[in-house]
C-alpha cells in the first residue's frame, strides 16, 4: 500500500503517519465497526467518486444496525471524501471510510463507547488482477458458509463479520484458487468474499436476491441497471450449486473488483472456458460507466471539486494542482497545517 498524504479522522485532516488509534480501541477487539469500499475513477469530468451517496447512505445504515449514531451527516462525510481524494492529489483511488467504537469502554456492551469515523484513500488497482479481470478467475466454492441472518446480519458492511470472508478467501487461496464462492445457509449459492455473484443461462442473468444473505452491493445495484437498461432479462432468485457449475457464463461484482468473469469453479468449465459475451458487454458499458464516457450513468459520478482547490475569490484552480506540485498537500497545506485545519465549515 503506497501512503498518501491525509487521512480523515473525526473531522480532521491528519498526516498519514498520524492516523492511529489506541490498542484498546473496542473495534480492534470485538470487530465493532462498518465501513465502505468506495472507489474514486479518472473521468471524462475530472477524478469523480462512483455512486458517493448511495454508499455513504449504505454506511450509515450499516452503524444503525449495530447501534451506532454516526456524528457526520450523510453530506459531511459525501463531502470529507470528495475533499480528501483532492487534497490528496489523486486522480483514481480506492475509499476506506469505516465507522467504529472507539477507545474508552471495554466489555460487550459498546453503548457508552465513543464513535469515531475515518476516511483513508490510495491508490489500489483491480482487485482480482488485469488477468482476472480479462480472463476470468478460478473460483472454489468455499466449505464456509456464508454469515446466517441468525448469527449476525449479511446487510451490514461490518467489521467483524468479515472474518466470515476471511475464512473462505484463505480457504481458496491455499487450495490455489482465485477466489471462493460461498453458499448460504440453505445451500444456495450467495456470494464472493468480497463480491455478489451472477450466473448467465440461456441470456438470462440470475443472482441471489435480497432475502438470500447477501450484502447488498453498489455495483450490484449498477450491473442489474445496466443490464435491463440492455435488454437482459435479470432475476433475483435463488440458484442452486450445479447450476452454476451448469451455466454459460459466472461473473462477480464488487466496487474492489468491479466485473470479473469466473471461467472455472470447482474445477468445472463455465460454458467455453473464456469470458463469456454478456460478461463482456456489462463489463465495458460499466466500465464506460465508471470513466464519465456514458451520459446515461452520469448521475453516478461525484465529481472531486473541493473547496480547499479554489482560489479566495472562488475560482477553480487549474487542473494541474490536483497533483499538488509542491509535494505538500494538494492545496499546497503542509501535513501540519492540514491537521490542524478542521472540515466543519470548510466544506459545502
Ligand atoms: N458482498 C460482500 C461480502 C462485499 O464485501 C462486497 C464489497 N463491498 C460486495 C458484496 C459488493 O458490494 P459493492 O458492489 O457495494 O462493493
Amino acid at each position: 500500500m503506497e501512503p498518501t498524504d491525509l487521512i480523515w479522522m473525526n473531522g480532521v485532516f491528519v498526516p498519514w503517519e498520524d492516523a492511529k488509534v489506541h490498542v484498546l480501541t473496542h473495534g480492534l477487539h470485538y470487530g465493532t465497526g462498518v465501513f465502505e469500499g468506495v472507489r474514486c475513477y479518472d473521468t471524462e469530468l475530472g477524478p469523480a467518486v462512483f455512486r458517493n451517496a448511495e454508499h455513504v447512505e449504505r454506511l450509515i445504515k450499516s452503524a444503525k444496525l449495530y447501534y451506532m449514531d454516526v456524528p457526520f451527516s450523510a453530506e459531511e462525510l459525501r463531502a470529507a471524501t470528495l475533499e480528501l481524494v483532492a487534497r490528496n492529489g489523486l486522480s483514481s483511488c480506492y475509499i476506506r471510510p469505516i465507522v467504529y467504537r472507539g477507545y474508552g469502554t471495554m466489555g460487550l456492551n459498546p453503548l457508552d463507547a465513543t464513535v469515531d469515523v475515518t476516511i483513508a484513500c490510495w491508490e489500489w488497482g483491480v482487485y482480482l488482477g488485469e488477468e482476472g479481470a480479462s480472463r476470468g478467475v478460478r473460483a472454489k466454492v468455499s466449505s464456509w458458509r456464508r454469515i446466517s441472518p441468525d448469527s449476525l446480519i449479511p446487510h451490514a458492511k461490518a467489521s467483524g463479520q468479515y472474518l466470515n470472508s476471511v475464512l473462505a478467501k484463505v480457504d481458496s487461496v491455499k487450495s490455489g484458487y482465485d477466489e471462493a464462492i460461498l453458499l448460504d445457509d440453505h445451500g444456495h449459492v450467495c456470494e464472493g468474499t468480497g463480491e455478489n455473484v451472477y450466473i448467465v443461462r440461456d441470456g438470462e442473468i440470475a443472482t441471489p436476491g435480497q432475502h438470500s444473505s447477501i450484502l447488498d452491493g453498489i455495483t450490484r445495484r449498477s450491473v442489474m441497471q445496466i443490464a435491463s437498461d440492455l435488454g437482459y432479462r435479470v432475476v433475483e432468485r435463488n440458484i442452486a450449486r450445479a447450476e452454476m457449475y451448469l451455466a454459460d457464463e459466472v461473473f462477480l461484482s464488487g466496487t474492489a473488483a468491479e466485473i470479473v468473469p469466473v471461467r472455472e469453479v470447482d474445477d468445472h468449465m463455465i460454458g467455453t472456458g473464456e469470458p463469456g459475451e454478456i460478461t463482456r458487454v456489462l463489463q465495458k458499458e460499466f466500465d464506460d460507466a465508471i470513466h464519465g464516457r456514458s451520459e446515461r450513468y452520469r448521475e453516478w459520478l461525484d465529481p472531486v471539486r473541493a473547496p480547499a482547490l479554489q482560489t479566495p475569490t472562488g475560482e477553480p484552480v487549474g487542473e494541474h494542482a490536483l497533483a499538488g506540485g509542491d509535494g505538500a498537500g494538494a492545496n499546497g497545506a503542509s501535513g501540519a497545517v492540514a491537521a490542524a485545519e478542521r472540515i466543519t465549515g470548510a466544506t459545502g
